[in-house]
């Protein structure tokens, strides 16, 4: 069977030994010169469950979204800039659970999520049930920059979409006959429990490491299939589902929304970080199995630290994910989907 990983080496997931502080950032020469990682959902999916043919188009498309991010840090822009604009081409990529593509709800209808946070100045932007625009990052992005306030829902959040100049999309965009058919399995099934995880997901979201140190975070989604009008998952949640501070780390989520808001993943991680000292991958490691996943949740997260470090870690089957970084001018790439992550047993 075609194995998936692209790169000569596959990425090190290297613990940096220390955590940065505001008085303690880190050297240049400590960090990479760039790195960038991203998800397109995590599930219960094996090699077995995707064609030869979606397998290849799932890794077209993760590929030329990471491409667009490597070019874009490798020209100098900014994190913040970095991640929207790659969640935006992920949006319009109907593969994925986002924009196009997004899942219908009990309704019939599109509830788009997105969130994104600047670790540079700790701010975010974040909407909830947002209906009829093309690129809910975007409208994210401007609830950051444009607005007192951080988080926008339901009407409130197409109302300030507008008055933004936000682009506008017909229902019918987001339609895809993927999900279409998901949601008719989903109604057929309804009452029943449970209706298999696998059926109801996805996700997209993007962390980047820029040349000048500053992290950010990006997330968008539809949510779950067959979710109730008004439900709200984990993805536009800041400390849940995306989190951004140059000081430990970005984190994009991606899994059971409701336990991902239960245990406050991204947050969690940071918090372990910042006030406990671990590493990036302990920190993913310890609040993706022994917090969310010890209460029964499943999912994963894309992050990466402040040296440049990139952890991919999830305790679902597979997760669609790619990441890049740049050390001393020498790119390593990876593309992968499938699982298990293999944690390490922990030192006694
Ligand atoms: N976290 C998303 C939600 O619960 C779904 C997913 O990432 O698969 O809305």
């Amino acid at each position: 069977m075609r194995h998936f990983l692209l790169s000569a080496l596959v990425l090190g997931v290297i613990a940096a030994g220390c955590t940065p502080s505001p008085s303690n950032p880190p050297s240049a020469s400590a960090r990479a010169d760039w790195a960038i990682a991203i998800h397109g959902g995590a599930g219960h999916f094996g090699e077995e469950d995707l064609s030869p043919d979606m397998q290849e188009a799932y890794t077209a498309s993760l590929e030329s979204a990471l491409q667009l991010g490597e070019d874009l840090l490798q020209q100098g822009s900014s994190a913040v800039d970095v991640v929207e604009q790659v969640v935006r081409i992920l949006e319009d990529d109907s593969l994925f659970n986002a924009g196009r593509g997004a899942v219908f709800t009990s309704e019939g209808t599109h509830e788009l999520d997105a969130s994104i946070a600047d670790g540079a100045s700790r701010n975010c932007g974040a909407i909830t049930g947002l209906q009829g625009f093309r690129h809910p990052i975007s409208v994210a992005r401007a609830v950051m920059d444009s607005s007192e306030h951080v988080f926008f829902s339901g009407h409130g959040a197409g109302v300030f979409a507008a008055s933004q100049g936000a682009e506008a999309a017909p229902s019918t965009w987001f339609d895809t006959q993927k999900a279409y058919e998901r949601y008719r399995r989903a109604a057929a099934r309804e009452g029943e429990d449970p209706v298999p995880l696998e059926e109801k997901r996805g996700t997209v979201g993007c962390v980047a490491l820029d040349a000048e140190g500053n992290l950010a975070a990006a997330t968008s989604t539809g949510g779950m299939t067959y979710k109730r009008h008004g439900r709200i998952g984990d993805s536009p949640v800041i400390g849940a589902g995306t989190w951004a501070d140059n000081r430990t780390c970005a984190v994009s989520a991606t899994g059971w929304g409701e336990y991902f808001i239960r245990t406050g993943v991204t947050q969690d991680i940071h918090g372990r970080m910042l006030h406990g000292g671990q590493s990036l991958t302990s920190a993913c490691e310890a609040t993706i199995f022994d917090e969310m996943g010890a209460l029964g949740g499943d999912g994963g997260v894309v992050s990466v630290d402040a040296f440049g470090n990139v952890a991919l870690v999830y305790n679902s089957a597979g997760m669609f994910r790619a990441s890049a970084r740049a050390m001393q001018g020498r790119v390593t790439r990876d593309v992968a989907m499938f699982g298990p992550y293999e944690r390490p047993m922990p030192c006694k």
